[in-house]
């Protein structure tokens, strides 16, 4: 007996948006002006490619971190979350800096921060509960779910905002997540999270985040998410990294960003490299993800799920392989999902722990989860779990 499957359920955003009502009057008095939801999400394919200004192709999950809020007159800004008990954080939002204050909060102060830069921060007050309901650290991108939720809140909230469109929320909310929560995005989750199209996923050329909805064809397959709750510390500065070898080969190939060689025979640019064993292994990866990328894009028109698989397990290899991103729980997920019939499987987001994913025929959706938990179990893991990963709607005001 191996025990019971996990399941991480979306909630719906009546649900979520009425209890929340409440908690807003238990955490600050009174009613907040509305509540506001904002997507994670999970990346089909592309990885480690938006930093390259490469394309990649998420799509948002119905998965949400919403928020209630509330402006205020005085500048100040009050920020508490349902998953940080007893962690409620009050002050001007004009003294907000890079990690004053730190942790969670960071990335709703940063939000506020970076969008009184541009109509001054006195104008940024507000009260903010937050619940959020997708995973957190499980590479589902919780946190752009939470820095987009405040960012469209505090949008809506504040008049002198109403120009500002969702492209510029999105960067500001790079810049909160970069410069004052310090952590390396790229853009992706941003521009999912706030642009997404339902029912579509979403390709994002990340040279300049325009972005073409790409239909999701394949009725009789799901997405099937294995959050496999490892989290493995060494990601942040592996990330970094990984960053650090792309510009290297960047300067050696006396290119701006990667993408500029995107169409050059790949050996070509690889023996530019040589001498560089860590810069063509990375290269290597980025330049054929990007191809795979649109690929991919051809094989949905096509509906063609064979081949979508083929490219996402291609890209596995190529993360676990060049990019060295992977680790024994993503491959573990990943091995078992395809030896029990998934069509495709790889691991998604930055790696080293957080999720994969499998595009399973629905009526096997169970039987290859089934498996995945046997084999974690088997291998003396945590049990994973798993989500449903339907393509989902973009940020929105819920009430
Ligand atoms: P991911 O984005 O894949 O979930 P990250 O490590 O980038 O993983 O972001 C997770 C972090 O985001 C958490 O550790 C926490 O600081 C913050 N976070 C996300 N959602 C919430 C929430 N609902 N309440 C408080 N903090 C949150
Ligand atoms: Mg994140």
């Amino acid at each position: 007996m191996t025990g019971e499957l996990t399941w991480s359920p979306a909630a719906t955003d009546a649900e979520v948006g009425s209890a929340l009502t409440t908690a807003f009057a238990q955490e600050f008095g009174g009613e907040p002006d509305g509540v506001w939801a904002a997507p994670g999400r999970v990346n089909l394919i592309g990885e480690h490619t938006d930093y390259n200004g490469g394309w990649c192709l998420p799509f948002a999950l119905a998965h949400r971190t919403y928020c209630a809020a509330r402006p205020r007159e005085d500048g100040r800004l009050r920020v508490a979350s349902r998953q940080a008990p007893g962690h409620t954080w009050e002050g001007e939002v004009g003294e907000i800096t890079a990690g004053a204050p730190g942790g969670w909060v960071a990335y709703v102060a940063g939000v506020a921060a970076v969008l009184g830069e541009r109509v001054g921060p006195e104008a940024l007050g507000a009260d903010i509960l937050v619940d959020g309901h997708v995973p957190l650290g499980a590479g589902l991108s919780s946190s752009a779910a939470l820095s987009c939720s405040s960012a469209l809140a505090l949008h809506d909230l504040v008049p002198e905002l109403a120009g500002v469109d969702r492209a510029a929320l999105a960067e500001a909310c790079v810049r909160a997540e970069n410069d004052y929560a310090g952590a390396a995005t790229g853009g992706m989750d941003q521009s999912v999270s706030l642009r997404a199209v339902d029912e579509h996923a979403l390709l994002i050329d990340c040279r300049d985040f325009s972005l073409t909805p790409v239909a999701w064809t394949l009725p009789e397959h799901e997405v099937l998410v294995i959050d496999t709750r490892a989290h493995h510390s060494l990601a942040d500065g592996q990330y970094a990294a990984r960053r650090s070898a792309c510009e290297r080969a960047c300067r050696t190939l006396g290119v701006g960003s990667l993408r500029e060689v995107h169409g050059r025979e790949v050996e070509d640019v690889l023996a530019a490299l040589s001498g560089d064993g860590e810069a063509v292994r990375r290269v290597r990866h980025v330049l054929t993800e990007n191809t795979r990328v649109l690929d991919l894009v051809g094989a949905l028109a096509e509906r063609e799920a064979d081949e979508v698989g083929r490219l996402m397990v291609a890209s596995h290899v190529s993360l676990r392989d060049d990019y060295e991103v992977s680790c024994r729980e993503l491959d573990l997920a990943v091995d078992a999902a395809l030896a029990a019939g998934a069509t495709g499987a790889r691991m998604t987001g930055g790696g080293f722990g957080g999720s994969a994913i499998a595009l399973v025929a629905r009526d096997a959706v169970d039987e290859v989860a089934q498996a995945v938990h046997a084999a974690f179990v088997d291998a003396g893991l945590e049990a994973p779990h798993f989500l449903h990963a339907t393509p989902s709607a973009p940020a929105h005001r819920v009430s």
